[in-house]
């Protein structure tokens, strides 16, 4: 007669255990990769993208490189196991592990060539808002960050084939001068800063809080789409799907 309530404590103790684990990310083909987000703190977002081998799509904050790490332990990836470290742009929320991931891992680290003096000096170029959003959020995300020199640096398309992946990294310039995007034959495309998610529903494209160039910034959406773009996984909130992207911009001039 003791069994039964015993059985039952077991079950719930196994389900509540299950219902917390994350599924280990396990290596893919290179033609169907697959892409875990990791949530980095304040609203911030970091990418596994594994194909034959993972590669790491920014780093977060400089501050939080050991949330970064725990994440990346969450679904079972050993930063030495790492072939790259892409990063989106040089905005502290996005490349400020990237020093501390490359002495974990030992992997090289490829920025675009505008953001390296970003990189260098630690320290975001002025964040120009967009909105009166954009004015308050500033205060909370210019923060200086540990300063790096990147291993590679971007000047024209970067084939991520030798890495385990089909895709490549191209020039996206406009959120910053060195903004890049990570683009794979699959349709799926990691666009950084380029546009974000909504603050209240995640999904909803929205423009970003802060571009040097917003012109510059969002010509690119129309030619990514066209060229086959078909998610996008963004710094932050997201995913967000082609098609609400270009409902969203459709007509949308930038302030
Ligand atoms: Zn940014």
């Amino acid at each position: 007669m003791r069994t039964r309530p015993i059985r039952i404590a077991w079950g719930v103790f196994l389900f509540l255990g299950c219902a917390g684990r994350v599924a280990p990310l396990r290596p893919r083909t290179a033609a169907a990769p697959e892409i875990r987000q990791l949530d980095v703190g304040t609203g911030t977002n970091a990418y596994v993208v594994m194909g034959t081998r993972p590669i790491l799509v920014d780093t977060g904050w400089g501050k939080s490189s050991a949330k970064l790490e725990h994440q990346l332990a969450t679904i079972g990836v050993d930063p030495r196991a790492l072939a790259l470290i892409v990063l989106t742009h040089g905005h502290g929320d996005h490349a400020g592990g990237a020093d501390r991931m490359r002495a974990l891992s030992g992997a090289k680290i490829l920025a675009g060539a505008g953001d390296v003096e970003m990189l260098q000096a630690g320290r975001n170029r002025p964040l120009k808002p967009m909105s009166g959003i954009g004015k308050l959020v500033r205060g909370i995300s210019d923060k200086p960050f540990p300063p790096f020199t990147p291993d590679l640096t971007l000047v024209s398309d970067f084939d991520l084939r030798p890495y385990g992946v089909d895709g490549k990294v191209i020039s996206i310039p406009g959120h910053t001068p060195g903004s890049v995007a990570v683009v794979l034959d699959d349709g799926d495309a990691l666009v950084g800063d380029l546009f974000r998610g909504g603050i209240v529903h995640s999904h909803q494209p929205e423009r970003h809080f802060f571009h040097d160039d917003c012109q510059a910034d969002e010509a690119h959406i129309a030619p990514l789409i066209a060229s086959g773009a078909k998610r996008f996984f963004v710094g932050h909130g997201g995913p967000l799907d082609a098609a609400a992207v270009a409902r969203r911009f459709a007509d949308y001039p930038c302030p």
